[in-house]
């Protein structure tokens, strides 16, 4: 093998693609990461971390420096302002079965920055700011990836590519896959809010289940800074989306006192997967590959995990312990999790907190309630967030018929 065939281009400064670069650095690959922006991207978006995703950042030795920073929970609520009802489920009922049986509250930038830390103390690895791809070239020995940087236009050369450029992917592009799927017809505001929620009693982590006054109400982390997310007709202009919040808190929070409102930002939101997460030497990861509604946070659970998985199998590929059929296990794999389970999961939550039917949302407030008391049905609830681990390629690759987790929602 030359030299350039062992080296790793990872496209991407957001979560996914630092926790790719972090798990190939450790095996000791050479491992370049290119980022367009000159810093980890501050925008707020995701903030809450599933019991999952916190025994990954465990196994990556990373949860001590995450729980330092982040602000912890154990209780979600589930409200239903049509009968006034507040289901409260806790994730005390994983004590004793899973390592961290409670969620963090923590920017997704913040964590970005903790990898990164991490990344900086490897020697094999280099980071470039400001540096875009723009062309690329499968050479069948490895890649040619033209970018713009700040020195100029440049060709980098590596023995793999990883896409991990979000949901807007130029390296999906580039390679010529499709992004399958649909884009939903509403549109999301998420809105950060100073406002005393626990004065009016909310958990750290709420699901208003309301019709079209529904929200997603979570706390950012240790600050007393909170992420409201609602939604409204996508045929409302979007360029005066900012003048119609102040009436729509008040729809969604009746008789309370004014919120602070600290920044907003709408979006549409989309089911999406590229058709294939592996073309030659490139792979994707995270929203590159896949993009979901944020309603129960499997977005970057997802990815987290593609992360892993992919560094994983390509740094087993390099480490010549095994052949490229495990880049195929990976690829199959992350893309059987994502229709199976993220999907179908994210879809299942926004309709149900999204139902306008009454008596619908009354069948859900009960079922949810039978499913709360018990610790047994809660935590077989909590089985497809899970799910979204999926199989190891690396296991896969030796056992091929080994099952996929049963999915456990059905209500
Ligand atoms: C408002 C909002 C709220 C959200 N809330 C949640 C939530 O609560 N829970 C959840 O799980 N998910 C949530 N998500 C989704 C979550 O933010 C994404 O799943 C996550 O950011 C995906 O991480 P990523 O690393 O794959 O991509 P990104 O975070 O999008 O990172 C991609 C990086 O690639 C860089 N890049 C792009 N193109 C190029 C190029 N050509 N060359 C070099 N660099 C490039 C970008 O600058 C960026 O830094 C939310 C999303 C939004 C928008």
């Amino acid at each position: 093998m030359t030299k350039s065939d062992d080296r790793v281009l990872v496209v991407g400064a957001g979560p996914v693609g630092l926790l790719a670069a972090l798990g190939l650095a450790r095996q000791g690959v050479d491992v370049t990461l290119i980022e367009s922006g000159s810093a980890i991207s501050q925008a707020p978006r995701a903030s809450g971390y599933h019991p999952p995703t916190l025994g990954l950042l465990d196994r990556m030795g990373l949860i001590e420096d995450a729980r330092e920073i982040a602000y912890r929970s154990e209780i979600i609520h589930f409200r239903f302002p049509s009968t006034g009802g507040i289901v409260p489920m806790s994730l005390a009922a994983l004590s004793g079965r899973v390592a961290h049986p409670y969620f963090l509250h923590l920017g997704q930038h913040e964590l970005a920055e903790i990898v990164l830390r991490h990344l900086e103390r490897l020697p094999n690895f280099h980071m470039r700011w400001n540096t875009e791809l723009v062309a690329f070239k499968d050479t069948g020995r490895g890649v040619r990836a033209g970018v713009d940087s700040a020195d100029g236009p440049q060709v980098l050369e590596a023995g793999w590519m990883v896409g991990a450029d979000g949901a807007r992917s130029t390296v999906r592009r580039l390679v010529g896959l499709e992004f399958e799927g649909f884009t939903w017809p509403d549109r999301y505001v998420a809105t950060n809010i100073r406002f005393d929620f626990e004065k009016y009693g909310f958990a750290p982590s709420n699901m208003i289940h309301d019709g079209s006054n529904w929200a997603i109400v979570t706390r950012l982390g240790r600050e007393p800074l909170w992420r409201l997310t609602f939604g409204e007709d996508g045929d409302l202009p979007e360029e005066n989306y900012m003048s119609r919040i102040p009436e729509r808190f008040a729809s969604i929070l009746p008789g309370v006192d004014p919120c602070e409102l600290v920044a907003a930002a709408p979006y549409r939101v989309h089911e999406r997967a590229a058709s294939s997460f592996r073309v030659g030497r490139v792979l994707l990861a995270g929203d590159a590959a896949h993009a979901l509604n944020p309603i129960g946070g499997m977005g970057l659970t997802g990815g987290v995990f593609d992360a892993w998985h992919l560094s994983e199998a390509l740094g087993a590929v390099i480490e010549g312990s095994h052949g490229e059929d495990v880049l195929d296990a990976y690829a199959a794999e992350r893309k059987r999790v994502f229709v199976e389970v993220a999907a179908s999961t994210a879809r299942e939550h926004k309709k149900r907190v999204q139902q306008t039917d009454p008596a619908a949302i009354a069948r859900n407030e009960e079922m949810l309630r039978l499913v709360a008391r018990d610790p047994e049905l809660t935590a077989i609830a909590m089985r497809d967030t899970f799910a979204i681990e999926g199989r190891s390629p690396l296991e896969l690759v030796k056992e091929p018929e080994k099952a996929a987790p049963e999915r456990a929602m059905a209500w």
